[in-house]
């Protein structure tokens, strides 16, 4: 069938009835009153609409690709709940984090303290905040998914120890989260200092959380990696207070 339409046939026909909107002559056109600037608008707005639906699924797409689980993929800072000092600065020294890496500069952020303080919120937060306002790529691991993924490349022969290391230096934020948890096997450990490394180099950002405390911290990177990690930017904010899952 032959869907092609020639403009030269259809007849336009000027009235003299006016478009209540815009006070302009309406046109006949296929047994149809038009205005033309309420037909210019129409197709305007729905361009509008189509790339708001476009950014809107290119961002649950990115937010998706973060690798954040379920349970934290409406976390914002918005719903952290806040009721002590402690708190207010650690939201604050987040969202100072997140402003920096939308700016474009290079920093790390560690956050550590008691489990079940809102740790990981608080990371997906800064993820949310950076993935809704600006096109840096941001992706979360726990410690042991990374080790994890390196030692699967040594079976899996399409790709190798080193491809794995390069994809995880590629992201402009990594969130490692539950660092020293279940990374405790040296070669585990080792792993995940080889990314950061990788990342220090290519001059990445990276946020750990972990349960430790800064004496443990300093002493599990070792003294090469803690002065590697300040020398790009280190902030260091501690989160110890009640256990939001148990005073709920
Ligand atoms: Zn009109």
């Amino acid at each position: 069938m032959n869907t092609f339409v020639n403009l030269s046939e259809i007849q336009f026909q000027v009235t003299d009835q006016l478009c209540l909107i815009h006070h302009e002559h309406m046109t006949l056109f296929g047994g149809h009153l038009i205005c033309k600037s309420c037909a210019k608008e129409k197709v305007v707005n729905a361009q509008d609409q189509h790339l708001a639906e476009m950014q809107k699924s290119l961002l649950q797409q990115r937010i998706s690709n973060a690798g954040l689980k379920k349970r934290y993929v409406d976390c914002g800072f918005k719903n952290f709940a806040v009721i002590n000092r402690a708190q207010e600065h650690a939201v604050h020294r987040c969202q100072c984090f997140a402003e920096q890496l939308i700016s474009g500069e290079i920093s790390n952020l560690l956050l550590f303290g008691s489990s079940g303080t809102g740790k990981t919120h608080l990371s997906a937060s800064i993820i949310r905040n950076i993935l809704h306002r600006s096109l840096r790529s941001v992706r979360y691991f726990t410690s042991a998914e990374i080790a994890q993924k390196m030692m699967d490349s040594w079976s899996d022969h399409s790709s190798s120890e080193d491809e794995i290391i390069r994809q995880l230096t590629s992201f402009d934020l990594l969130v490692i989260d539950e660092y020293g948890l279940h990374d405790r096997h040296e070669k585990r450990l080792e792993m995940v200092h080889k990314v950061l490394y990788s990342r220090y180099d290519q001059m990445k950002s990276t946020l750990l959380i972990s349960n430790f405390s800064l004496t443990q911290f300093e002493k599990d990177l070792g003294t090469r990696l803690w002065s590697r990690l300040h020398e790009n930017g280190l902030m260091i904010v501690p989160c110890y207070w009640d256990d939001f899952r148990i005073s709920e």
